[in-house]
C-alpha cells in the first residue's frame, strides 16, 4: 500500500489541495488512516471516479464501484490483491444511483455476498432509467419537442441512452440509509448527510472525529455537478432541491478534508458551497437576460452552452437548461406558453421594463 504525506492543518477560506496530482488512473493512495482514494478510470471526457475504500476490522467497506466495464473489473481484481491483501469487501455502500457510481454495484455485492447500503431514492431510481429500446417512446419524444430541439438532435439522443457504459447494475436488495444515521466503519463513525438535486437522495458521509468528508458528486471542487429534468419528471424543480441541499450541507464543519467522486480531495467546503450557488444564481441571471423576449429550451440551451455538439452534451446541457426555467417558473419570474409543439418561455416583465419602445429622435 502506498503512503503519501498527511495534509497538513490550515484554515482555508480558499480551496486547497493537499495532493498537488492524483494517483494515476486505475492506482490508489492512502488519504487518511484507514481510508484509500481509488482512482477508477472511465472512458470518457472525465477520466476518472474517484473510490473510497474503508478498513472495517479484517475486511473493507467500498464506497462506489465505477462502470460495468470488464476495465473497471480488472482493476478491481487487482485492488482486491494489492490493497485488501485478498480481506473480503464486507459491504459496499452506493452515494447515488448514476452508473458511474453504480455500474459494477451488483457484481460486487455477488461476489462477496456483501450487503449494499444506498438510500431508498437512489436505489429505486436505479430501476427507472427509461427504456430506449425499439426507438423512443411519445414522451420523451414529446419532452424534446416541447423543449424545440431539431428532429437530428433528438434521434442523436437515442444513440447516448442506448450505450452500454451508462448501464447501472442494480442488486436484488439493499439496506436502507437514511439522514443522520452512523455507520460505525472500523474505528471511524460516517454520519449519513442527505442532499437532492444532482440525484433524488444522495448519500454523503461525515466523519467528524477525523474531519472527512466524502461527498460523492454532490460538492466537486472545479467541475459543477449536472442538474437536470429528465422525461421522468418533466416539471420536477431540482435547482431548488440543489441549492437548498447547499444551504443545509453547511451543518458540515469547514475544516474538513472533502472526498469527492471527482478531481482531487481538497479543503474549503463552504467556500465551494458559496461558488457553487454563485454559478447558478448567475445562470438564472443570465437566462432571466435574454427572455424579454419568448424563447425555446433549445434556443436558450444554444446561448447558455454555445460550445455544445455531442449528442451526450446535449441531453446534459438540455436538462440543465430546463432544471433553471423550471425553478424561474415556479417562482414565477418567467412564464410558459405551448405554441405548436414548442414551450416558449418569457420573463415576466416589470411595468418599465424591456417593454416600452425606446423613442429615438432623429435629429
Ligand atoms: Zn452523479
Amino acid at each position: 500500500m502506498r503512503h503519501y504525506p498527511a495534509p497538513t492543518e490550515q484554515k482555508h477560506f480558499e480551496l486547497s489541495f493537499p495532493w498537488t496530482t492524483p494517483p494515476e488512473r486505475g492506482d490508489w493512495q492512502v488519504v487518511a488512516e484507514g481510508v484509500v482514494w481509488l482512482r477508477m478510470p472511465l472512458p470518457f471526457g472525465l477520466d476518472h471516479i474517484n473510490l473510497y475504500l474503508l478498513e472495517h476490522g479484517d475486511g473493507w467497506v467500498i464506497v462506489d464501484t465505477g462502470l460495468g466495464t470488464q476495465q473497471t473489473r480488472d482493476v478491481w481484481e487487482r485492488v482486491f490483491t494489492e490493497v485488501m491483501q485478498d480481506a473480503p469487501v464486507k459491504a459496499v455502500i452506493a452515494t447515488h444511483f448514476h452508473y458511474d457510481h453504480c455500474g459494477s454495484l451488483g457484481w460486487l455485492a455477488d461476489r462477496f455476498q456483501c450487503p449494499v447500503y444506498m438510500t431508498r431514492g437512489e436505489y429505486q431510481a436505479l430501476f427507472v432509467s427509461p427504456s430506449t429500446e425499439g426507438g423512443m417512446g411519445w414522451q420523451m419524444s414529446q419532452f424534446y419537442r416541447h423543449s424545440g430541439m431539431p428532429d437530428e438532435d433528438i434521434s442523436g439522443l437515442l444513440s447516448v441512452m442506448g450505450d452500454s457504459s451508462y448501464v447501472q447494475d442494480a442488486p436484488e436488495s439493499y439496506n436502507r440509509l437514511v439522514a443522520n444515521q452512523v455507520l460505525r466503519i472500523g474505528h471511524h463513525d460516517w454520519e449519513v448527510v442527505i442532499a437532492s438535486g444532482h440525484s433524488p437522495e444522495h448519500a454523503c458521509l461525515y466523519n467528524r472525529q477525523a474531519g472527512l468528508f466524502i461527498s460523492g458528486d454532490q460538492v466537486l471542487p472545479r467541475i459543477t455537478s449536472s442538474v437536470c429534468v429528465t422525461v421522468t419528471e418533466p416539471d420536477a424543480n431540482p435547482l431548488k432541491e440543489w441549492l437548498d441541499s447547499l444551504q443545509g450541507l453547511r451543518c458540515v464543519s469547514d475544516d474538513v478534508l472533502v472526498l469527492p467522486a471527482h478531481e482531487r480531495p481538497f479543503y474549503g467546503l463552504h467556500h465551494r458551497l458559496e461558488q457553487l450557488t454563485e454559478h447558478h444564481q448567475g445562470h438564472l441571471d443570465r437566462l432571466l437576460e435574454h427572455m424579454c423576449e419568448a424563447r425555446t429550451a433549445d434556443e436558450l440551451m444554444r446561448f447558455m452552452f454555445p460550445r455544445v455538439r455531442s449528442s451526450f452534451d446535449v441531453l446534459l446541457a438540455n436538462g440543465e437548461v430546463l432544471a433553471h426555467l423550471n425553478l424561474l417558473l415556479e417562482e414565477g419570474r418567467i412564464t410558459r406558453q405551448l405554441i405548436g409543439e414548442c414551450y416558449r418561455y418569457q420573463r415576466v416583465l416589470a411595468s418599465n421594463e424591456c417593454s416600452v419602445e425606446v423613442q429615438v429622435t432623429h435629429i
